[in-house]
């Protein structure tokens, strides 16, 4: 396997881990200014990005009147006032450029009939912060991320951006609080490469494959998060984990609430729109936690279309008035899912749809220039200051700026991508300009080497597989949508048990090319770190905000909670510190719609 070969070494200036929207992003602008490398264990084509159906949110208001004021409120108030408010400021004021960017550089909008790009309405995006929904997501049908994939791709093509397609990253060099370089392991050959550079960015995406129905691809597996996590830093607001109401029954595939944007409507069993009960003014168009939330009251009220109350059971959406034409013209992707899992032409009949794990608002902590983040320093005047690992950066679902605090709303992740992952590129090629190289240490592919040693050491170990199995169960069961105390202890003690578990695990396919065996492996050891700090933030938090809704705390606190929770792993066990939430614009209120 890997140890029998020798080391391929190589320099960049700036290394950009993950070729999805915030990846290219960054790499795009980096190059302008330095030797740039995207490493990505995908082909970036294949990125999680492509999948990201329902569109962009801009204030472009070319439909009606909109402004990126009222962006940043609906972001700060969706998140249920856990986002920086700074941060957010800067997420809507720069959406507009960025979707105009996109455009100029090549992106198919969808248009209206007067050739502006189109916008449709997405959950909880309103006009004057909260009178009625606004159409703010700009689209390419429901091809949105692919078309965001593409263009950026060209764009780095075009700027000779280096890529190392399925290499997969092992190991963050660091010297201190310095960045050196990276370890990376070839998968078509098996071979270890080191990578030495000033600057080093992670653009993972999510990890959504910690549960067992989801809408993220099996590549979800949160490595960058996970990785620096075991290189003693922190994770922050891990406890929040966004389930969106649409995914399709029993599968998890989305169904973008782009149907909803377009005027499709949830109902129960008995035909009723049951999101009247719930948000009278935004119905369906609620944000994604109240509306799954909403799912699962009726499903617990006899009221899902089996009607047994039972956990999987399920609600009908309703598209069949807005016609053949506008579902083929605007969402022909979700028609064909529809056709190809379910037998259904959404134009004829309701889907049947059940929540799914879609995306994590937590993540590696950064400031808004994407800069790693060491501590819990706070923000405004007289605050402890951060303390910044040199050269490293984070951005995109991987990253925690904040702007999605407790509950992300719709078309605000690509929106993330584009904006954070710019900015962090903008940093990273200020910053390769002034620093000097740190050395890489005299052998740094060590700690790689040593993990493939012990994986293939030959000993016989437990099944990944079944461990993979319990892990994503006991997330579901007991992390969820709803969430109690006791629960969720006796979720961090069985994850801790299957860490125990995993720690006997071998690879049992010992060849060196496309070892697909050895990367579940390692995909799984990330994953279970990352469910261990999800269930032990959550754990931790006795209030209910966003996305964590504990039915033994059902209130938010905002005396004791208004603060982000940040995460260590130290020696195996976790510990809990806090930072603070910039609330500089807009007061906490009560969220209602
Ligand atoms: C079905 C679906 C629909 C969505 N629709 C929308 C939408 O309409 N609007 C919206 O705003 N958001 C949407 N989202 C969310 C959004 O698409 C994602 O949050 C976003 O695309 C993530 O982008 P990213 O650049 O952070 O990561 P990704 O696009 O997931 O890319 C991650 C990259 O990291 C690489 N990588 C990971 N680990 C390693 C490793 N160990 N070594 C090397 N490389 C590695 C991968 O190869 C990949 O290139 C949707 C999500 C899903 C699942």
């Amino acid at each position: 396997m890997a140890k029998a070969q020798a080391v391929q070494n190589h320099e960049y200036e700036a290394v950009i881990v993950g070729a999805g929207g915030a990846g290219l992003y960054a790499a795009l602008e980096a190059s302008h200014a330095c030797r740039t490398a995207v490493i990505s264990k995908l082909h970036p084509l294949r990125s999680h990005t492509g999948a990201a159906q329902g569109g962009i949110g801009a204030a472009l208001g070319n439909l009606e009147e909109d402004r990126p004021e009222w962006h940043a409120f609906d972001t700060i108030k969706g998140g249920d006032y856990l986002v920086d408010q700074q941060a957010a400021t800067i997420l809507a004021e720069d959406a507009v450029r960025a979707v105009y960017d996109l455009e100029n550089r090549g992106l198919p909008f969808s248009r209206t009939p007067e050739g502006r790009i189109d916008q449709r309405r997405f959950g909880g995006h309103t006009r004057n912060m909260g009178e009625a929904a606004v159409r703010r997501s700009c689209y390419a049908a429901d091809r949105t991320g692919h078309m965001i994939l593409q263009t950026l791709y060209q764009q780095c093509i075009k700027n000779e951006v280096s890529f190392f397609d399925e290499f997969y990253v092992l190991d963050l060099l660091l010297q201190g609080h310095k960045v050196a370089g990276l370890v990376a392991l070839e998968l078509a050959s098996g071979a270890i490469h080191v990578f030495r550079s000033k600057a080093v960015l992670f653009a993972t995406g999510g990890f959504g494959q910690m549960y067992r129905t989801t809408s993220n691809a099996f590549a979800n597996t949160g490595d960058g998060p996970a990785l620096l996590l075991r290189k003693g830093l922190p994770l922050e607001d891990m406890e929040f984990f966004q389930f969106h109401p649409t995914g399709i029954l029993g599968m998890g595939i989305l169904i973008t609430e782009g149907v909803r944007g377009e005027g499709g409507v949830l109902r129960n069993k008995k035909g009723e729109r049951f999101m009247e009960r719930y948000a009278p003014t935004l119905l369906d168009l609620a944000p994604r936690d109240m509306v799954s939330r909403a799912i699962i009251e009726e499903i617990r009220a006899g009221n899902g279309i089996r009607g047994d109350r039972k956990i999987d059971d399920y609600v009908h959406l309703d598209a069949t008035h807005l016609g053949k034409e506008v579902i083929e013209a605007k969402l022909p992707d979700i028609a064909d899912f529809c056709r190809t899992y379910q037998g259904i032409d959404p134009a004829e009949g309701p889907i049947p749809v059940q929540p799914t794990a879609h995306y994590a608002m937590g993540g590696i902590p950064t400031d808004n220039d994407g800069q790693v983040l060491a501590d819990g320093g706070g923000v405004g005047e007289g605050a402890k200051p951060h303390t910044l690992v040199e050269g490293l950066y984070a951005a995109g679902e991987c990253a925690c700026v904040s702007v999605h605090g407790a509950n992300r709303l719709g078309t605000n992740s690509l929106v993330d991508l584009v904006v954070y992952g710019r900015r962090a590129g903008q940093h990273i090629a200020r910053f390769v300009k002034e620093a000097e190289a740190a050395p890489a240490g005299k052998d740094p592919a060590g700690e790689a080497r040593a993990l493939m040693e012990r994986l293939f050491d030959g000993k016989k170990g437990p099944h990944g597989g079944h461990i993979r199995q319990e892990m994503r169960e006991l997330m579901m069961e007991r992390v969820g949508i709803y969430r109690t105390g006791e629960e969720m202890e006796v979720a961090v003690r069985d994850l801790q048990a299957l860490r125990e578990r995993y720690a006997q695990v071998r690879a049992q396919d010992k060849s060196a090319r496309f070892n697909t065996d050895l990367l579940e492996l390692l995909e799984l050891g990330n994953l279970l770190d990352l469910s261990l700090a999800t269930a032990a933030s959550a754990a931790n938090r006795t209030e209910s905000r966003g996305a964590h809704a504990r039915e033994d705390f059902p209130e938010r606190d905002d005396g004791e909670w208004l603060k982000h929770t940040m995460l260590w792993l130290e020696d195996g066990k976790t510990r809990i510190g806090y930072r603070p939430v910039d609330v500089s614009r807009w007061e906490p209120k009560p969220r209602a719609y």
